[in-house]
């Protein structure tokens, strides 16, 4: 999206141009800062332009740069930081419906979805890295050796510094808030830079923050398109770059981090599994599939769209399945009974059309979907597209291989348990999985035997912010939540004292 495309803005335009719209700024030093430079935010559902988006350009974000070293956020006491980020989670609390209605107007996404998951699960991360980092303790072994002396070794974890945070346009507030939250409750100060697609959520939490006592400097957001994102990463004084994106854009952060050997921990793209066995509690496992292909219009890096089904009740999940897409309510992302909005936008609609193109080169049918869904007055000029699900595909064929990012599922069928694995774990990625059946031993021994970062039995997206997230091969490096986050936002200084 440019500002051209827009027909809003534009670098040589100025501001007062734009009439009538809310004007979402990059946030600075604890200030609001405008620019010129601008574009406009498109309602994925209507396709309508709701506010303007003004760009940081390379002084604003050094200027970030330098007012989160400056913050002196790292030498505040954890006790105290602690009490900020509850009073964070309290000021999200207190603005709920406007951090619903500004991640509606953003991703199209449903306003009962928005609620439940995106904006609750923010609250839920402040809270939760609050109670982890009040919680941490250090490292330390008493070290007996030879010659009879004894020493003492503990870690003393002191916080990166500034981190760099870039995050994607399908939970704006849920994985920004993951990150921020961590990383501060460590005492790292943060420079954000939401996806061009979904500035505003973050924008309303900087105001959250600053009301809730965080020092100047310690959150700034940074706006614009991927160039601004680079520029950051890539900046002398970014000490820490947290990416949560696709695995194209990942490397690219990668090859820009990697000149000035810094932490980095990426959470990248996934082509997610499920492996449904015929024991299995087949209206149970419906529900769930059909939340796991799905949810946000599939637009969930953990989202499945591999569904090994075992051959003697392929047709009967088939059949299931189709009932589940055919219930789906696309609609008014603002009306309760809306269960699907659209996808976040035209460039990414046609990305994912050309997936269901492929998907019949290959042979597939569809067996629900397939195309673009009549949305009638209002909604017609929005991104949407019909939940989709094939059969007749099988691992050699591309659209079962890449991640499309959309409400679409192959189904293949497998007949023995080894099958399964193998061709859950055919795959360059290693985000998720799930293991749907009745057997206690075999729900263990399957979802042990994926190759992925989390692997759920008869439920999927079911997370506890303790236990670590993250993925394998091309689906990311490191992990993220509970310690590991700890491990990640901090550094270790050894301190070894002979006794
Ligand atoms: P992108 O990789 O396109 O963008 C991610 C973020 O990176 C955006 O903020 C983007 O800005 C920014 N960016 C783009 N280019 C650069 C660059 N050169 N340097 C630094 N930053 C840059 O991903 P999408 O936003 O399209 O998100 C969808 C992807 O995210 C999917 O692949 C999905 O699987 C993955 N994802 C992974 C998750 C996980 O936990 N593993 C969770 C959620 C999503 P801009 O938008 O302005 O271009």
């Amino acid at each position: 999206m440019t500002c051209r495309e827009n027909g809003i803005g534009g670098a040589g335009r100025t501001l007062s141009t734009v009439v009538g719209m809310e004007m979402i700024r990059n946030f600075v030093g604890g200030a609001f800062a405008d620019r010129d430079a601008a574009f406009g935010d498109v309602d994925p559902a209507t396709g309508r332009t709701h506010a303007v988006v003004q760009v940081a350009d390379e002084p604003l974000v050094d200027q970030a740069v330098a007012a989160a070293r400056a913050s002196g956020w790292g030498r505040v006491p954890v006790r105290e930081r602690a009490a900020v980020l509850r009073r964070a989670a309290d000021g999200i609390e207190a603005r709920f419906e406007e951090f619903v209605a500004a991640e509606v107007a953003d991703t199209g996404k449903p306003v009962r979805l928005a609620r439940d998951l995106d904006v609750a699960r923010a609250v839920h991360n402040f809270r939760t890295f609050a109670d982890v980092v009040s919680a941490a303790g250090q490292e330390s072994f008493l070290t007996d050796l030879a010659d009879g002396r004894q020493a003492l070794n503990y870690a003393v974890r002191k916080p990166l510094g500034v981190v760099a945070v870039i995050v994607p346009w399908n939970l704006p507030l849920l994985l920004l808030t993951w990150k921020v939250s961590a990383a501060l409750a460590c005492g790292n100060s943060v420079v954000v830079k939401p996806s061009e697609f979904t500035p505003g959520t973050a924008t309303l939490l900087a105001e959250v923050l600053r009301d809730a006592g965080l020092p100047a400097g310690a959150y700034n957001v940074v706006h614009g398109h991927g160039d601004v994102g680079e520029f950051l990463v890539g900046h002398p004084g970014i000490d820490g770059v947290t990416f949560t994106g696709s695995t194209t854009t990942g490397t690219r952060v990668m090859r820009t981090v990697a000149p000035r050997v810094r932490p980095v921990s990426f959470e990248l793209g996934g082509k997610n599994a499920a492996v449904v066995f015929d024991d299995v509690d087949l209206d149970e496992a419906l529900t769930g599939l059909s939340r796991a292909i799905f949810t946000n219009t599939g637009q969930v890096c953990l989202c499945t769209e591999r569904v090994y089904v075992q051959r003697s009740i392929f047709a009967d999940v088939a059949d299931g399945l189709v009932e589940h897409a055919r219930a789906l309510r696309l609609g008014d992302p603002n009306d309760e009974a809306t269960t699907t909005g659209p996808l976040i936008s035209q460039q990414h609609r046609r990305k994912v059309l050309d997936h269901l193109a492929l998907a019949e080169e290959s042979g597939a049918k569809a067996i629900t979907g397939g195309g673009i869904p009549d949305m009638g007055e209002g909604l017609g000029e929005g991104s949407w597209i019909e939940p989709t699900l094939w059969t007749g595909l099988t691992n050699a064929d591309r659209v079962v291989r890449e991640e499309v990012f959309g409400p679409v599922a192959a189904l293949i069928p497998f007949d023995t348990e080894d099958e399964a694995i193998a061709l859950a774990n055919d795959t360059d990625y290693g985000l998720a999985a799930s293991v749907w059946t009745n057997d206690l031993r075999r729900g263990h021994r399957v979802a042990q035997a994926m190759d992925v970062g989390m692997s759920w039995v008869n439920t999927w997206f079911l997370r506890d912010l303790r236990s670590p997230f993250g993925g394998m091969g091309m689906s990311g490096i490191g992990r993220e939540d509970g310690e590991s986050s700890l491990h990640f936002y901090t550094e270790p200084t050894n301190v070894c004292v002979q006794l």
